[in-house]
């Protein structure tokens, strides 16, 4: 859920076990998001950094988009605890049980790729009183909070 406030790069990689070795190495920043192609070719599958700031890379949300249709809404398949993990293969396995899976945790996720379109809405906790809101994503960025925090109203008129 951290992750629908953020913006991401997508880096292409060629399967899910691509992904998993990816992730396990450490060698991608806490912004981007792996996206690769299901086996069956129908969807386009993301895994997207979602824990908490110092450990983003401890949860991670599985986002997938039917290939073959336009504006094709981001389907939240999955929520894997990466940091529980501790074997490259078995978060491959993860993943690719994703391509299939039949639950449906969210069918609108939202995943920002450079930059907000402006109607983008998210949680925020506030980095000022520690209150809990939603906001614009947009208009939070000027704010510069790290992710997952932003300035409620409140807060605002000292900032
Ligand atoms: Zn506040």
């Amino acid at each position: 859920m951290y992750y629908e406030a953020r913006i991401h790069e997508i880096i292409e990689v060629a399967s899910a076990l691509a992904a998993a070795e990816k992730i396990r190495s450490e060698s991608m920043y806490t912004y981007q998001v792996m996206k690769w192609t299901s086996k069956d070719g129908n969807y386009y599958m993301y895994a997207v950094p979602d824990g908490h700031l110092d450990e983003m890379l401890a949860e991670l949300a599985i986002l997938r988009q039917g290939k073959n249709q336009d504006d094709a809404p981001y389907q939240q398949v999955e929520s894997i605890t990466n940091g529980w993990i501790d074997d490259t293969d078995i978060l491959a396995r993860h993943l690719q049980d994703a391509e299939s899976s039949t639950i449906i945790m969210k069918s609108n996720a939202q995943l920002i790729i450079d930059k907000p379109k402006g109607d983008e809405q998210a949680s925020f906790t506030c980095g000022c009183c520690g209150n809990w809101f939603k906001d614009n994503v947009q208009k939070q960025l000027k704010f510069d909070q790290d992710a997952g925090y932003g300035i409620c109203d409140r807060c605002q008129q000292w900032y």
